[in-house]
Protein backbone atom coordinates (compact mmCIF):
# COMPACT_ATOMS: atom_id res chain seq x y z
CA UNK A 1 0.00 0.00 0.00
CA UNK A 2 1.28 3.85 -0.84
CA UNK A 3 1.41 5.97 1.98
CA UNK A 4 -1.29 8.54 2.46
CA UNK A 5 -0.36 11.72 0.31
CA UNK A 6 0.49 14.40 2.29
CA UNK A 7 -2.16 17.11 2.03
CA UNK A 8 -2.89 20.88 2.90
CA UNK A 9 -3.14 20.74 6.57
CA UNK A 10 -6.80 21.26 7.34
CA UNK A 11 -8.05 19.96 4.15
CA UNK A 12 -10.94 17.69 5.53
CA UNK A 13 -13.15 17.85 2.62
CA UNK A 14 -13.93 16.11 -0.24
CA UNK A 15 -14.18 17.83 -3.83
CA UNK A 16 -17.79 18.12 -4.22
CA UNK A 17 -18.46 19.61 -0.89
CA UNK A 18 -15.30 22.08 -0.90
CA UNK A 19 -15.55 25.99 -0.96
CA UNK A 20 -11.41 26.00 -1.31
CA UNK A 21 -9.98 23.59 -3.69
CA UNK A 22 -5.82 23.64 -3.58
CA UNK A 23 -4.23 22.68 -6.11
CA UNK A 24 0.08 22.06 -6.66
CA UNK A 25 1.49 22.14 -10.23
CA UNK A 26 5.33 20.90 -10.01
CA UNK A 27 6.41 23.36 -12.61
CA UNK A 28 9.86 25.10 -13.21
CA UNK A 29 10.60 24.77 -16.83
CA UNK A 30 10.79 28.34 -17.93
CA UNK A 31 13.16 29.68 -15.39
CA UNK A 32 15.85 31.71 -16.38
CA UNK A 33 18.32 32.06 -13.26
CA UNK A 34 17.49 29.00 -10.40
CA UNK A 35 14.87 26.22 -10.96
CA UNK A 36 13.66 24.22 -8.26
CA UNK A 37 10.22 25.66 -7.82
CA UNK A 38 8.54 22.49 -8.80
CA UNK A 39 9.71 21.11 -5.98
CA UNK A 40 7.49 24.06 -3.85
CA UNK A 41 3.81 22.81 -3.47
CA UNK A 42 5.01 19.36 -1.59
CA UNK A 43 7.23 21.78 0.44
CA UNK A 44 4.22 24.37 1.52
CA UNK A 45 2.32 21.38 2.13
CA UNK A 46 4.74 20.49 5.19
CA UNK A 47 4.83 23.93 6.08
CA UNK A 48 0.94 24.29 6.30
CA UNK A 49 1.00 21.62 9.32
CA UNK A 50 3.37 24.08 11.88
CA UNK A 51 0.29 26.52 11.84
CA UNK A 52 -2.69 26.38 14.26
CA UNK A 53 -5.81 25.54 12.63
CA UNK A 54 -7.53 28.75 14.57
CA UNK A 55 -6.67 32.28 13.04
CA UNK A 56 -7.47 34.33 16.20
CA UNK A 57 -6.95 38.07 14.66
CA UNK A 58 -10.60 36.88 12.70
CA UNK A 59 -11.50 34.62 14.72
CA UNK A 60 -11.95 31.74 12.23
CA UNK A 61 -11.04 28.31 12.49
CA UNK A 62 -9.97 26.79 9.45
CA UNK A 63 -11.52 22.86 10.49
CA UNK A 64 -14.79 24.84 9.95
CA UNK A 65 -13.73 25.41 6.29
CA UNK A 66 -14.52 23.49 3.65
CA UNK A 67 -11.14 22.73 2.24
CA UNK A 68 -10.12 20.03 -0.51
CA UNK A 69 -6.44 19.15 -1.43
CA UNK A 70 -6.55 18.23 -5.44
CA UNK A 71 -2.45 17.07 -4.77
CA UNK A 72 -0.77 18.03 -7.64
CA UNK A 73 -0.92 18.36 -11.65
CA UNK A 74 0.35 15.15 -13.87
CA UNK A 75 4.10 15.51 -14.95
CA UNK A 76 3.87 17.69 -17.30
CA UNK A 77 6.04 17.59 -20.62
CA UNK A 78 5.78 20.76 -22.57
CA UNK A 79 4.65 24.42 -21.32
CA UNK A 80 1.69 24.05 -23.91
CA UNK A 81 0.61 20.65 -22.05
CA UNK A 82 0.97 22.62 -18.96
CA UNK A 83 -1.05 25.25 -19.76
CA UNK A 84 -3.23 22.88 -21.45
CA UNK A 85 -3.94 20.95 -18.21
CA UNK A 86 -4.12 24.16 -15.65
CA UNK A 87 -7.11 25.68 -17.59
CA UNK A 88 -8.92 22.66 -17.88
CA UNK A 89 -8.54 22.21 -13.54
CA UNK A 90 -9.17 25.82 -13.36
CA UNK A 91 -12.16 26.05 -14.83
CA UNK A 92 -13.33 22.85 -13.37
CA UNK A 93 -12.96 24.57 -9.81
CA UNK A 94 -14.27 27.67 -10.95
CA UNK A 95 -17.23 26.38 -12.98
CA UNK A 96 -18.51 24.78 -9.78
CA UNK A 97 -18.49 27.76 -7.61
CA UNK A 98 -15.26 26.81 -5.45
CA UNK A 99 -12.34 29.15 -4.61
CA UNK A 100 -9.23 28.27 -6.64
CA UNK A 101 -5.49 28.29 -4.27
CA UNK A 102 -2.90 27.12 -6.92
CA UNK A 103 0.56 26.90 -5.90
CA UNK A 104 3.11 26.92 -8.45
CA UNK A 105 5.70 26.62 -10.11
CA UNK A 106 6.77 29.21 -11.55
CA UNK A 107 4.88 32.22 -12.59
CA UNK A 108 4.17 31.11 -16.06
CA UNK A 109 1.28 28.61 -14.37
CA UNK A 110 -0.32 32.02 -13.22
CA UNK A 111 -2.51 33.05 -16.38
CA UNK A 112 -3.92 29.29 -16.76
CA UNK A 113 -4.37 28.89 -13.26
CA UNK A 114 -6.62 32.55 -13.51
CA UNK A 115 -8.60 31.29 -16.58
CA UNK A 116 -11.69 29.88 -14.75
CA UNK A 117 -11.71 32.99 -12.40
CA UNK A 118 -11.84 34.84 -14.91
CA UNK A 119 -14.08 32.90 -16.92
CA UNK A 120 -16.68 32.99 -14.42
CA UNK A 121 -16.62 36.62 -13.77
CA UNK A 122 -15.86 38.04 -17.09
CA UNK A 123 -15.87 41.67 -17.64
CA UNK A 124 -16.13 42.72 -13.79
CA UNK A 125 -12.56 41.17 -13.03
CA UNK A 126 -9.18 42.22 -12.49
CA UNK A 127 -5.90 40.60 -11.12
CA UNK A 128 -3.81 41.99 -8.52
CA UNK A 129 -0.48 40.63 -9.50
CA UNK A 130 2.55 41.10 -6.43
CA UNK A 131 5.80 40.84 -8.28
CA UNK A 132 9.59 42.52 -8.17
CA UNK A 133 9.10 42.09 -11.77
CA UNK A 134 6.88 43.98 -13.96
CA UNK A 135 6.52 40.59 -16.37
CA UNK A 136 5.19 42.21 -19.42
CA UNK A 137 7.58 41.07 -22.05
CA UNK A 138 5.91 39.67 -24.88
CA UNK A 139 8.04 37.00 -25.03
CA UNK A 140 11.49 36.01 -23.47
CA UNK A 141 13.89 33.79 -24.92
CA UNK A 142 11.94 32.83 -27.57
CA UNK A 143 9.37 32.19 -25.17
CA UNK A 144 5.72 33.91 -24.93
CA UNK A 145 5.26 31.67 -22.16
CA UNK A 146 8.31 32.32 -20.12
CA UNK A 147 7.89 32.98 -16.65
CA UNK A 148 8.66 37.29 -17.06
CA UNK A 149 5.53 37.35 -18.99
CA UNK A 150 3.25 36.28 -16.95
CA UNK A 151 1.37 40.37 -16.55
CA UNK A 152 1.64 40.25 -20.80
CA UNK A 153 -0.17 37.23 -20.21
CA UNK A 154 -2.38 38.27 -18.22
CA UNK A 155 -3.47 41.21 -20.01
CA UNK A 156 -3.81 39.22 -22.92
CA UNK A 157 -7.18 37.80 -20.98
CA UNK A 158 -8.58 40.99 -19.49
CA UNK A 159 -6.72 43.87 -20.69
CA UNK A 160 -3.81 45.68 -19.88
CA UNK A 161 -6.22 48.18 -17.77
CA UNK A 162 -7.72 45.02 -15.48
CA UNK A 163 -3.94 44.20 -14.45
CA UNK A 164 -2.64 45.95 -11.40
CA UNK A 165 0.66 44.83 -10.34
CA UNK A 166 1.94 46.10 -6.88
CA UNK A 167 5.69 45.78 -5.51
CA UNK A 168 6.99 46.09 -9.18
CA UNK A 169 11.12 47.16 -8.47
CA UNK A 170 12.72 45.55 -12.22
CA UNK A 171 11.88 46.01 -15.74
CA UNK A 172 13.50 46.75 -18.69
CA UNK A 173 13.41 49.89 -20.99
CA UNK A 174 11.19 48.18 -23.75
CA UNK A 175 8.85 46.55 -21.31
CA UNK A 176 8.02 50.06 -19.59
CA UNK A 177 7.20 51.36 -22.78
CA UNK A 178 5.22 48.81 -23.97
CA UNK A 179 3.14 49.26 -20.16
CA UNK A 180 2.94 52.45 -21.16
CA UNK A 181 1.87 52.47 -24.52
CA UNK A 182 -0.89 50.05 -23.20
CA UNK A 183 -2.03 52.08 -20.28
CA UNK A 184 -1.01 49.58 -17.77
CA UNK A 185 -0.64 51.29 -14.36
CA UNK A 186 1.10 49.38 -11.51
CA UNK A 187 2.32 50.10 -7.97
CA UNK A 188 6.37 50.19 -7.41
CA UNK A 189 7.63 49.05 -4.42
CA UNK A 190 8.56 52.53 -3.56
CA UNK A 191 5.36 53.80 -4.10
CA UNK A 192 3.54 50.97 -2.17
CA UNK A 193 5.34 51.32 1.03
CA UNK A 194 4.17 55.06 1.11
CA UNK A 195 0.49 53.25 1.23
CA UNK A 196 -1.49 51.36 3.34
CA UNK A 197 -2.55 47.93 1.83
CA UNK A 198 -5.89 49.10 2.12
CA UNK A 199 -5.21 52.20 0.27
CA UNK A 200 -3.42 49.94 -2.61
CA UNK A 201 -6.04 47.95 -2.60
CA UNK A 202 -8.69 50.72 -3.29
CA UNK A 203 -6.62 52.26 -6.16
CA UNK A 204 -5.90 49.11 -7.91
CA UNK A 205 -10.14 48.32 -8.02
CA UNK A 206 -11.23 52.01 -8.66
CA UNK A 207 -8.31 51.99 -11.87
CA UNK A 208 -9.29 48.65 -12.79
CA UNK A 209 -13.08 49.27 -12.46
CA UNK A 210 -14.22 45.55 -11.03
CA UNK A 211 -15.86 43.76 -8.87
CA UNK A 212 -13.79 41.06 -8.05
CA UNK A 213 -10.14 40.39 -7.92
CA UNK A 214 -7.76 37.41 -8.63
CA UNK A 215 -4.38 37.53 -6.74
CA UNK A 216 -1.38 36.32 -8.11
CA UNK A 217 1.57 36.37 -5.42
CA UNK A 218 5.53 36.05 -7.25
CA UNK A 219 6.55 35.80 -4.20
CA UNK A 220 9.99 38.09 -4.95
CA UNK A 221 7.48 40.78 -4.85
CA UNK A 222 8.12 40.40 -0.92
CA UNK A 223 12.17 41.72 0.02
CA UNK A 224 14.18 38.80 0.04
CA UNK A 225 14.73 39.47 3.76
CA UNK A 226 11.13 37.86 4.11
CA UNK A 227 11.31 35.19 1.03
CA UNK A 228 14.50 34.20 0.41
CA UNK A 229 13.94 31.26 -1.53
CA UNK A 230 12.76 32.53 -4.32
CA UNK A 231 14.71 31.95 -8.04
CA UNK A 232 15.34 35.73 -8.75
CA UNK A 233 15.67 37.57 -5.30
CA UNK A 234 15.59 41.73 -6.12
CA UNK A 235 16.15 43.99 -2.96
CA UNK A 236 13.70 46.83 -1.80
CA UNK A 237 10.25 44.33 -1.68
CA UNK A 238 7.56 44.80 0.39
CA UNK A 239 6.92 43.14 3.84
CA UNK A 240 5.40 40.23 4.37
CA UNK A 241 3.11 41.89 7.04
CA UNK A 242 2.62 44.26 4.46
CA UNK A 243 1.53 41.51 2.13
CA UNK A 244 -0.38 39.64 4.80
CA UNK A 245 -2.76 42.99 5.35
CA UNK A 246 -3.10 43.14 1.33
CA UNK A 247 -4.64 39.91 1.48
CA UNK A 248 -7.44 41.15 4.30
CA UNK A 249 -7.96 44.06 2.50
CA UNK A 250 -8.73 42.10 -1.42
CA UNK A 251 -10.53 39.62 1.00
CA UNK A 252 -14.00 41.43 0.05
CA UNK A 253 -13.55 40.92 -3.44
CA UNK A 254 -11.28 37.58 -4.13
CA UNK A 255 -12.50 35.03 -6.56
CA UNK A 256 -9.11 33.32 -7.12
CA UNK A 257 -5.63 33.26 -5.50
CA UNK A 258 -2.21 31.69 -6.54
CA UNK A 259 1.06 31.60 -4.98
CA UNK A 260 4.38 30.96 -7.19
CA UNK A 261 8.00 31.19 -7.62
CA UNK A 262 9.06 29.42 -4.06
CA UNK A 263 12.33 27.64 -4.65
CA UNK A 264 13.07 25.45 -1.84
CA UNK A 265 16.59 24.28 -3.04
CA UNK A 266 17.48 27.56 -2.05
CA UNK A 267 15.28 28.04 1.21
CA UNK A 268 15.83 28.04 4.80
CA UNK A 269 12.47 26.84 5.25
CA UNK A 270 11.14 30.40 5.72
CA UNK A 271 9.72 31.57 2.25
CA UNK A 272 7.27 27.94 2.38
CA UNK A 273 6.14 28.51 5.68
CA UNK A 274 5.13 32.04 4.81
CA UNK A 275 3.60 30.34 1.39
CA UNK A 276 1.68 28.38 3.37
CA UNK A 277 0.56 30.66 6.09
CA UNK A 278 -0.15 33.47 2.99
CA UNK A 279 -2.46 30.70 1.88
CA UNK A 280 -4.39 30.10 5.26
CA UNK A 281 -4.70 33.66 5.22
CA UNK A 282 -6.39 34.28 1.84
CA UNK A 283 -8.77 31.31 3.16
CA UNK A 284 -9.71 33.00 6.35
CA UNK A 285 -9.79 36.59 4.73
CA UNK A 286 -12.11 35.42 1.93
CA UNK A 287 -14.53 33.38 4.92
CA UNK A 288 -15.19 36.30 6.88
CA UNK A 289 -16.42 38.11 3.96
CA UNK A 290 -19.08 35.09 3.32
CA UNK A 291 -19.23 32.52 0.84
CA UNK A 292 -16.28 32.06 -1.51
CA UNK A 293 -16.24 34.25 -5.02
CA UNK A 294 -19.33 36.56 -3.14
CA UNK A 295 -22.60 36.08 -2.74
CA UNK A 296 -24.61 35.45 -6.51
MN1 LIG B 1 6.73 36.98 -11.83
MN1 LIG C 1 9.18 38.08 -10.03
Amino acid sequence: MSPRPLVFADSLSTFDEADFVIVGVPFDRTSSFRGGSRDAPQEIRKASHNFEPYMYELDIDLRDSAIHDMGDLDEMGSTEDMIMEMSFVSEKISGQKKFPLIIGGEHSISPPAASGSVSRFKGDIGIIVVDAHLDFRREYMGDGNNHACASRRFSDMVGPQRVFPIGTRSMCREEMDDAEEGKLRWLSASEANRLSPSEAVSRAVSSMGVEKLYLSIDVDGMDPAFAPGTGTPEPFGLSAVWVKELIRACGPFLAGFDIVEVCPPVDNGNTSALAARLIRETIASVEINGRPGGKI
